[in-house]
């Protein structure tokens, strides 16, 4: 872990995700600033939060194509791969494009870590707040104030969670948790045990395809018809390109913009090589399939008892909830420079980007110097922006944007 010195780093990076991570990996590279001014405030270790959430739903490999990863050389991955004699796990799709098992991605993502020397600019920490000033961005977190010369916001979801209403008030130790809970890991659930998994998309059918196995029952609530998509969203999406152009037509912020990217997401679907293991499992009869929606849970000596809006009901011994994640402006960071900054919000929240930078804007029209990607840059990137190919992305217009920034000088 770096010290928690205050000494004026020229970036801080919020957020050691697959956007954190590439996006250091990006500055470094194009000498926009040196490893010992480069800060990255993460509490869980760089990448742990992406690789836990793999885990959790028995990811076997990627959506995303080989060149999706976070090193500078699209071919990285692969070469990778090559040289290590695991060209095996790359694994065939239906597009032709191959993609990595997840195994594969974390080892060679671990690799560029070490190549550019990231874990030494780590802080173990979260970041609670940001305060302009001039010429730079003070960062407070957990850990103590970090004076920046730039800030980037690259914190995903930000543990936000979505959660069906009957789901909202249980009692703590009811048997009901979800799929991203800290807690929840799939090789703890009981041998014989009878699961219950909500949701119907490509979390949902991963996790069933996973806890799947004789002796155990595993039901999925599933209340719409399945949607089998190989991608989250049109591939003109993926590129600088006139959709991307369109979208930055409409006015920043606007909720035009979000439901130009909410119709262009293919959410809830899954991949056609999942869809035909979770077929595989059910006739099977390894998983039971229930198109009823869930309507009331009780907990009851240790399960749950389940009651469908078709007025049947049943138990389980524990209910998991693959049921997404909530707006990522709702997380408290967001809301909380939204309320107490001069940092414009547009639309449920959402920060004011300027297209050509990805500098949040000021209520004044002006930019910061606290640059977004991820999930919440989305109203300038589209539905790829949360995906590796929306980091490599943000990638390519942080860059150009804080070469432009004069930061202050090296404290001597
Ligand atoms: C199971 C799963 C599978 C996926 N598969 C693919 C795929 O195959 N291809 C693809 O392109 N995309 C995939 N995605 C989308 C995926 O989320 C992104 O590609 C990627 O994880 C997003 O990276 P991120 O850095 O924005 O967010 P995250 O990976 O969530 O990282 C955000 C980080 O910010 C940290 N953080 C949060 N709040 C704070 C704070 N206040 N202070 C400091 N740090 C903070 C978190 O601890 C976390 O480490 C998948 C997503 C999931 C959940």
């Amino acid at each position: 872990m770096a010290s928690e010195s205050t000494a004026d780093p020229g970036v801080a990076i919020v957020g050691g995700g697959v956007h954190g991570v590439h996006l250091a990996v990006r500055l470094l590279e194009a000498g926009v600033v040196e490893r010992d001014r480069l800060r990255i405030v993460e509490p869980d270790g760089l990448l742990a939060a992406f690789r836990r959430k793999c885990a959790q739903c028995g990811m076997r490999e990627l959506r995303s194509p080989f060149v999706h990863h976070v090193d500078v050389d699209p071919f990285s991955l692969r070469d990778f791969a090559r040289s290590r004699g695991r060209e095996d796990e790359l694994v065939p799709s239906e597009v032709g494009a191959e993609r990595p098992t997840v195994e594969l991605f974390f080892d060679h993502a671990a690799a560029v870590v070490d190549r550019y020397g990231l874990e030494s600019t780590l802080i173990e920490a979260r970041a609670t707040d940001l305060e302009e000033r001039a010429g730079g961005v003070d960062v407070e977190t957990t850990a103590g104030r970090l004076s920046t010369g730039a800030c980037v916001l690259a914190i995903g979801h930000g543990s936000s969670y979505a959660r069906p209403e009957w789901a909202r008030d249980l009692p703590a130790d009811a048997s009901v948790t979800h799929v991203w809970d800290d807690g929840f890991d799939p090789d703890t659930v009981g041998e014989t045990a009878r699961i219950g998994i909500v949701g119907g998309g490509i979390t949902a059918a991963q996790l069933a395809t996973t806890l799947a196995q004789p002796g155990r029952d595993v039901t999925l609530f599933a209340r719409s018809p399945f949607r089998v998509e190989t991608l989250e969203a049109g591939r003109e999406w993926m590129h600088f390109s006139g959709a991307v152009d369109e979208l930055q037509a409409l006015p920043p912020g606007s909720r035009d913009r979000e439901q130009t990217v909410a119709e262009a997401r293919r959410d809830g679907s899954m991949s056609p090589e999942v869809f035909a293991r979770l077929r595989r499992t059910i006739d099977r009869d390894w998983v039971d399939l229930e198109r009823s929606e869930i309507e009331a849970v009780t907990p009851a000596g240790g399960t749950v008892v389940l009651t469908c809006r078709d007025g049947t009901a049943t138990w389980v011994d524990e209910l998991v909830l693959a049921t997404g994640f909530n707006s990522p402006y709702d997380a408290p960071l967001y809301r909380r420079l939204r309320d107490g900054t001069d940092l414009a919000a547009g639309y449920r929240g959402a920060p004011v980007l300027d297209d050509d930078t990805l500098r949040w804007r000021r209520v004044d029209g002006t930019n910061a110097r606290v640059a977004v990607s991820g999930i919440a840059a989305q109203g300038v990137l589209g539905p790829f922006a949360r995906n590796v190919i929306g980091a490599r992305r943000a990638g390519d217009l942080l860059v150009d944007a804080f070469e432009a920034l004069e930061f202050a000088p090296r404290p001597t």
